[in-house]
């Protein structure tokens, strides 16, 4: 049955829910039936430059930025109360619009709710140094909120993706612009809502809707736009780069991925198949960090791949909120069919296809973007899927008999965001983590990550960083400051 959300989502900006300056409207569509789900305002470039005025004026004229840390600590402390109270209306709303399971949504918003908890710790933690110089003289410095800073999320984890940068925004005093993707703005809309009541100044947390080719790059070539971090396609994080370098303003960028998983001859295989089904499968497989290329000894392919051609088989798919839904369907039918294509051009290839590879039989799945877990063996590593991200639930698998070949392997591509490894040798553990040629990596471990950790991409996978405990440094500007103590010989 079609679920159909009754308000309209409409841009949060000043502390107020309004429509876009133009009045145009679009329906999102629930990815599990393509029934529509919701009603959404369109912003303009206009709207955007609104924005990023309202911000600007409320991070010269609000106390947020003035306020002691411990205050916006508190505030935070509140938002995430408020979130972790709706956490599961939170959560069917990301399911909704975005198709993931019920569970993996909640945990979404746990992660948040951990998030500005984290962030709201450090709030009052922004310090500076005293430095010695010569003479009758005191230099320090001090560090201070950038101003007006802008966010750009993907659809994938709409929340979680948005707040990862907005939390430590708020905490080092900003004021910010969000802009979320445009298949899936309501958890940003419904989150901007429990500000007021957080204790946040209007102005200081605003949601512009709109396209990311309008409203986007106008907010990243405003003049008030004192940082730009994004979280998407290569593609863009490129041209925005290029963008705010024009007007030398700082981008963090967070990228793609093929993550290598190398599975070593004394693995636990039992434990490692359960962590690359879900480091594949999860979120369908829309992940960054999806451990989409399975390099195994050659020992354990057989018995690995028969487990997780298991895995793949068993998986129950279906719309995210009903009970016991292990898999739900893509974001969009365009997405869904974007996948399709790298799983027929690798069986075109001389590819396998060992498990899934085509969308579902079931006639009550068939209206919405479903796309069955899927396993290929052998496919050239020349082929566009074993070397571009496909970004849905599509696992490359290869052998090898010797590690070098296999790290080689691993590190054969542009990007290079996370890498796991399975091991029980500690040495190969530690000297195999250094050699892997990426911003994480993961031993006997699914994907993982958390608010205390480093979330960074190397190579084509990002610039910067987010989350841990100095991940409100790219929010903050150095000022040093130097004082004539007086009473000297002379003021030089
Ligand atoms: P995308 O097309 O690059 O879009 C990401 C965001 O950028 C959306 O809000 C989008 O708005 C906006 N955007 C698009 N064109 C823009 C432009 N010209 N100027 C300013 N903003 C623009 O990426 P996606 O398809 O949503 O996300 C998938 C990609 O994100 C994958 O490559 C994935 O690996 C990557 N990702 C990386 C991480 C990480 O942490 N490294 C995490 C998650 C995802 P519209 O929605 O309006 O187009």
């Amino acid at each position: 049955m079609a679920t159909t959300l009754e308000a309209t989502f409409e841009l949060y900006i000043g502390g107020k829910e309004q429509p876009g300056s133009k009045g145009e409207q679009r329906t999102l569509l629930d990815p599990a039936t393509n029934q529509p789900l919701a009603r959404v305002a369109v912003g303009s470039r206009d709207d955007a430059r609104a924005a990023m005025e309202v911000a600007d004026r409320a991070f010269r004229e609000s106390n947020w930025a003035a306020d002691d840390g411990a205050r916006r600590a508190k505030a935070l402390w509140k938002l995430a109360g408020l979130l972790e109270a709706n956490a599961d209306a939170f959560a069917r709303l990301e399911t909704l619009n975005q198709g993931k399971p019920l569970r993996e949504a909640r945990g979404d918003i746990g992660y948040v709710v951990r998030t500005f908890e984290y962030f709201a710790g450090l709030a009052d933690k922004v310090e500076g140094e005293t430095i010695a110089v010569p003479g009758p003289r005191f230099d320090y410095t001090v560090r201070e909120p950038l101003g007006v800073t802008v966010h750009i999320a993907p659809w994938n984890y709409p929340l979680l993706l948005a707040m990862r940068s907005v939390a430590p925004a708020l905490a080092a005093g900003n004021a910010v612009v969000l802009k979320p993707a445009s298949l899936t703005p309501l958890t940003a809309v419904a989150l901007a809502r429990l500000a007021k009541e957080a204790g946040i100044p209007d102005g200081i947390l605003n949601v512009v809707l709109g396209s990311g080719a309008e409203v986007g790059e106008a907010l990243v070539q405003d003049a008030r736009c004192r940082s730009v971090t994004f979280t998407g396609s290569g593609e863009v994080g490129s041209r925005l780069a290029l963008l705010a370098a024009a007007r030398l303003v700082p981008v963090t960028l967070e990228l793609g991925g093929k993550g290598p998983v190398v599975v070593l001859a004394d693995a636990d295989v039992d434990r490692a198949a359960k962590a690359i089904g879900f480091g594949i499968f999860g979120n369908a497989g829309q992940m960054c960090w999806a451990a989409s290329r399975l390099l195994v000894h050659e020992s354990l392919r057989a018995p690995l791949v028969e487990k997780l051609r298991g895995i793949a088989d068993r998986m129950k798919l279906g719309p995210g909120v009903q009970d016991g839904v292990e898999m739900g369907p893509l974001v969009s039918q365009e997405h869904a069919a974007h996948v399709l294509e790298y799983v027929e051009e690798a069986r075109s290839g001389g590819g396998q296809v060992v498990a899934g590879g085509s969308r579902p039989t079931d006639e009550a799945l068939r209206a919405g973007n479903f796309v069955r877990p899927t396993i290929l063996a052998d496919v050239p590593a020349t082929s566009r899927a074993v070397r571009e991200e496909i970004f849905g639930p599509v696992l490359c698998v290869s052998s090898f008999t010797d590690v070098d070949e296999a790290i080689r392997a691993a590190n054969d591509t542009p990007y290079g965001l996370l890498a796991a490894l399975w091991t029980r040798d500690l040495g190969s553990a530690h000297s195999l983590a250094r050699r892997l040629d990426s911003g994480m990596v993961v031993v006997n471990e699914a994907p993982t990550s958390f608010p205390q950790t480093p979330f960074a991409g190397a190579k084509s996978s990002g610039l910067g960083f987010e989350q841990g405990a100095r991940a409100l440094e790219p929010f903050t500007r150095r000022k040093n400051v130097l004082v004539h103590l007086g009473g000297g010989k002379r003021v030089a």
